[in-house]
């Protein structure tokens, strides 16, 4: 189960049955999708998953930021990250994107999740899609770490600065202004 921003309990399939509905209404909605890498060659990996990501069905890749290389974050015992973000245009509803996105990972990439917070070669979050807020047990949106990770909101930056949180109401320029971390977040 869960909650629309109108507060109505809905089961997510009937959710995902209007997102069919829009689908075949042609309607396309900006996703914003965050990438991270440690293990391996991490470029090549960034590289790689904007590749996977074009090739879904009903998409299009309209943005990506530059990449940059970022200290880890929870687990600090790792090595650096490379992060970037991506403008997905897309007629897939949020759901079935995630599960697509979920499948890159753990069939594309073979990603094990041994630890949470760990290495791994590749990591997506679906960080927005459109201005929708979604609370069920397998997606949250926006994404709940967006508004705090400045390797998230920098590159988002670099592609959206005047895009709305739609939950907080500022900007993205905002909030990365805002942020107080002293994460490391170098432009490669
Ligand atoms: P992680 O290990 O950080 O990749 O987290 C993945 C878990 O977070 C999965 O169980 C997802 O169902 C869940 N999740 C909830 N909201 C999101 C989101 N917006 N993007 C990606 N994963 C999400």
């Amino acid at each position: 189960m869960f909650f629309v921003q109108t507060g109505i309990r809905i089961q997510h399939s009937a959710v995902d049955a209007i997102g069919r509905l829009c689908f075949n209404l042609n309607v396309q909605t900006d996703a914003y999708i965050a990438l991270g890498s440690n293990l391996g060659d991490r470029e090549l990996n960034l590289l790689r998953a904007v590749a996977e990501i074009g090739r879904l069905p009903a998409g299009k890749v309209t943005g990506l930021s530059p990449f940059y290389e970022t200290s880890p974050v929870g687990v600090s015992d790792q090595p650096f990250f490379f992060n970037a973000v991506l403008r997905l245009s897309t007629k897939q509803p949020p759901h079935e994107l995630l599960h697509n996105l979920q499948h890159i990972e753990s069939v594309i990439f073979k990603r094990k999740r041994d630890q949470h917070w760990g290495p791994r070669t590749i990591d997506l979050d679906l960080l927005l899609y459109g201005d929708q807020v979604v609370d069920s047990c397998d997606l949250t949106l926006p994404h709940p770490r967006l508004a705090e990770r400045r390797f998230v909101l920098q590159p988002l930056c670099d592609l959206a600065p005047d895009l709305l949180h739609p939950l907080l109401g500022q900007s993205i320029r905002q909030l990365l202004a805002g942020l107080t971390s002293d994460e490391t977040v170098r432009k490669i």
